[in-house]
């Protein structure tokens, strides 16, 4: 690679990252699995193949490269893979629609290819945009969920866990999105707030309040609070269904709220999760009024084949004209959907395969995790703690791992594949034993796939190197990174199945990070307009811009407000460094002799403040607290180095003295720090400038800074020395001097002996002294200053007299005034606060004006 042998008076981080992006090799990421450092291997989120990689993708992976980089750079042998969570409904209902079919006009293999082809058209759009990005994944380890090797995985950690015991099917309700014909999991349930009308009716004679009428041909009985007086004598009796005509009990239950409706309600198989319970509770029949499809059953009568909608509507008529329906009123409704499609679940009760959910182990794995930020864990454990149904694992689709059961035709014995046989596909491939029951030769497969958390929830067994064959050497990862949102899902379920096959914790650290939201404070969605892809960004500004902006716009865990003026920030601080570090660079190409350590004061302080400032990142770094390092290195590099030190040796660059050697010193330390500092956050324009500052070498195979530097009389010297500059500066231009304009002589009093090289002098260009003592002024009154204020509302016309007379009392009167004086002939009271007396001071008879610094600190000027 060859360096413009120019140093480019621009920055421009469009040709910059993209040279750098098309001369990185991937090679350079990769885990080597024969090192004898410390691993630290990160279960990097697999995302969904949608084929965008949107922005807040790109800003959680911006986390995981920071700690990747910051890692590798610390020593480790860092394992950064990238997996892709492939399976699922998006990609169905995307195959539908590129292709104008649905998925039962072509076999399911079929279907299934086309589904794979655009998975990994996919994926190959979402990789450039990453590598665009500058992210360091390390391709070596890459994973991709929907391929045999690692459905493999899925399929043999399922059957160990159904040996286990871990595993069952069974016929129990869940949630069921009838829209797209899938049992969901409890953590795919949203809920949306909506009106509905409570419908009160006439139930043989007892009033009944119901939001779901349609389920009245699934209702099993009729439930009252065991102390509500209005029901005691009807205990133990039994009602005739309106309209349907069967039988169902009344029931007791301390559950029932005698104040909601009348008092009575009828349980249904199901309407709810209460119904559920209840249905358990009291062993209450099944009678099953909706079907997968959202459709009445037979048990309907003659609603048969409506959909819920359908049904409502038309059992409301007929209420209405039987004369049972006796009054609507409005009612606000928390009711659960389907996280995907928005649809309104139905309880269903069919056949299904869940997974046992242990709470108490996955709290206490939970707690041997640290979180970060540590309020997160929370949230984990509420979850665990209000789960009450197992996991249902079973979906009613194709694109997805398969079951790996078949059925006994004859006896209905569940057949399981050798584990060296894996992966299967049940409806497709034939057990190679007979029945070891009954020895029948006949089986049905498995047609039900199973949830994609059942594939990504090993995400860190695959990672580590898990076969089956022990807990592997690798296991546990150091990190998880993830956002809040998944904290539910992945995180939960990545630990129950970590605990399930190893009896371990999945990881040691977890840190989460919030979401992204547009620029109006909202979620991003087309319908707001509001929606920024990483693309715009990168072609705009670029990617080192748009990851400070990761770094610095939230606190860790926080949601982030996407912003182009952090942006634009971000560029500007690289357009600030690249002017600093030009100059820092064409300094040191000058040559001349360059000294091995800080030798001037200016120098000293500069390296203690780097030591600080390096040890403060590090801080942060290592409990990935990202907005406090850049904020610090952008502080130092922006105020420390440029606006004082710079400004303060520019003087002693340009000569060919002494301290010339040491300032050059002091300058490449310090470059070579921030260029390290710089390396996990703004990777491309940190390479730019250490490659030209070390004629090559890259930054990212270099260590993290370690530069250890105290010199405490250099930091309190210094820290004067600064405050006169910008002092005298400020009093330049306070007094409509150019700021490199001559200011003759200066004398700094201080309460210790101050050597700095020359620098304040040539800074400030005066002839500058340092004193450690206390200066000898003279104060005399040289004028007085009159506070308008007060006089003018009080003397109106007698002001200006006033204040003449004033003016001409003797100094001893106007440091203590008299109580009246003279105007016009008459005397007027001395008003408090109408003025006060200017000093002019004195140094050996020679005039001086002084700016007073601090208490210690005194400045006198000598105007030539
Ligand atoms: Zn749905
Ligand atoms: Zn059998």
């Amino acid at each position: 690679m060859s360096q413009p042998k120019e140093i480019p008076k621009n920055y421009d981080p469009i040709e910059v990252e993209e040279r750098w992006m098309n001369t990185w090799k991937k090679e350079d990421y990769y885990f080597d699995r024969h090192s004898k450092k410390p691993q630290f291997v990160i279960d990097t989120p697999p995302p969904y193949p949608t084929g965008n990689f949107h922005i807040g993708n790109a800003f959680n992976w911006c986390y995981i490269d920071f700690i990747a980089r910051y890692k590798r750079m610390c020593g480790y042998n860092v394992m950064f893979p990238q997996g892709w969570d492939c399976h699922g409904l998006p990609t169905e209902v995307k195959v539908e629609e590129l292709n104008g079919i649905t998925k039962n006009d072509v076999p399911r293999e079929e279907f299934r290819k086309m589904c794979r082809e655009l998975t990994l058209s996919n994926i190959e759009k979402m990789r450039k945009t990453m590598w665009r990005c500058g992210f360091s994944n390390d391709w070596s380890n890459e994973y991709i969920t929907m391929m045999p090797e690692y459905y493999k995985k899925t399929q043999l950690s399922f059957l160990r866990m159904y040996k286990m015991g871990d595993i069952y099917q069974s016929e129990h309700p869940v949630n069921f999105c009838t829209r797209c014909g899938t049992a969901i999991a409890f953590a795919e349930v949203s809920y949306e707030d909506r009106t509905t009308k409570l419908n009160y009716f006439d139930f043989d004679g007892l009033e009944i309040a119901t939001t779901r009428p349609e389920l009245l041909a699934a209702c099993v009985a009729v439930a009252v609070h065991p102390d509500d007086e209005r029901y005691t004598s009807l205990k133990g009796k039994t009602l005739k269904v309106p309209l349907f005509g069967h039988s169902v009990k009344i029931i007791t239950d301390e559950a029932v709220d005698p104040s909601f409706g009348s008092g009575a309600v009828m349980i249904c198989t199901f309407g709810d999760k209460q119904d559920v319970h209840w249905w358990k509770q009291h062993k209450l029949d099944l009678r099953k009024a909706i079907d997968m499809t959202g459709r009445m059953t037979s048990i309907a009568g003659k609603y048969q084949g409506m959909t819920s909608t359908e049904c409502r509507e038309a059992i409301l008529a007929d209420m209405k004209s039987q004369g049972i329906l006796k009054r609507q009123v409005p009612l606000d409704q928390h009711v659960g959907t389907c996280w995907r499609c928005k649809t309104p679940i139905e309880i269903l009760s069919e056949r299904q395969w869940f997974v046992k959910v242990h709470n108490d182990e996955i709290l206490e794995k939970a707690r041997q995790i640290s979180w970060t930020p540590e309020h997160m864990r929370s949230r984990l454990e509420n979850w665990a703690q209000q789960m009450e149904w197992d996991w249902c694992i079973s979906r009613q689709r194709i694109f997805a791992t398969p079951i790996p059961v078949w059925f006994c035709k004859k006896c209905g014995e569940v057949i399981l594949p050798d584990e060296a046989d894996l992966p299967v596909d049940p409806t497709v491939d034939k057990p190679k034993h007979v029945c070891p029951k009954c020895g029948g030769n006949e089986f049905v497969g498995e047609t039900d796939v199973l949830d994609t958390w059942m594939d990504s929830s090993i995400s860190v067994l695959n990672v580590t190197g898990w076969d089956g064959s022990k807990v592997p050497d690798l296991f546990p990862a150091q990190i998880r990174p993830q956002g809040h949102d998944i904290i539910r899902t992945w995180a939960f379920y990545t630990i129950l199945r970590a605990n399930a096959l190893t009896g371990g914790k999945p990881w040691e650290q977890i840190l989460v990070n919030g979401m992204v939201l547009g620029d109006d404070g909202f979620k991003m969605s087309k319908s707001r307009g509001n929606v920024i892809v990483p693309e715009e960004v990168l072609s705009k500004h670029g990617a080192d811009a748009f990851r400070q902006w990761s770094a610095s716009g939230a606190a860790t865990g926080q949601d982030i407000v996407f912003s182009w003026n952090d942006i634009t920030a971000g560029a500007r601080f690289q357009t600030k460094m690249w002017n600093i570090c030009r100059f820092a660079m064409m300094q040191l190409e000058k040559g001349g002799p360059e000294s091995d350590k800080a030798e001037v004061l200016a120098d000293r302080w500069l390296m203690h403040r780097l030591s600080q400032v390096e040890k403060d990142v590090t801080g942060f770094m290592n409990v990935y607290n990202f907005d406090g390092a850049i904020r610090v290195i952008r502080e130092f590099a922006r105020d420390i180095f440029a606006d004082n030190y710079i400004e303060l040796v520019k003087g002693r660059l340009y000569s060919d003295g002494a301290g010339r050697a040491s300032a050059l010193y002091a300058l490449r330390t310090t470059i070579d720090a921030l260029c390290r500092m710089l390396a996990p956050f703004t990777p491309f324009f940190a390479e730019e400038c250490y490659t030209i500052l070390t004629g090559g070498k890259s930054v990212h195979k270099q260590s993290w800074v370690d530069f250890d530097y105290v010199d405490k009389l250099a930091l309190d010297e210094g820290d004067l020395v600064v405050k006169v500059v910008s002092e005298i500066r400020r009093y330049k231009h306070d007094a409509g001097m150019a700021l490199n304009a001559p200011l003759g002589h200066v004398v700094v009093y201080t309460p210790f002996e101050i050597n700095d090289g020359g620098d304040c002098a040539s800074a400030i260009n005066a002839n500058v002294e340092f004193k450690c003592e206390k200066p000898k002024l003279t104060r005399a009154v040289s004028d007085v200053k009159f506070n308008f204020g007060v006089i003018g509302p009080k003397l109106r016309k007698q002001a200006s007299g006033y204040m003449n007379a004033i003016k001409a009392l003797p100094e001893d009167q106007i440091l203590n005034p008299p109580k009246t004086v003279k105007v016009d002939g008459a005397e007027i009271e001395v008003i408090a606060d109408s003025f006060e007396p200017v000093y002019s001071f004195s140094v050996e008879g020679e005039k001086v004006e002084v700016l007073t610094l601090s208490e210690d600190v005194i400045v006198t000027v000598h105007k030539n």
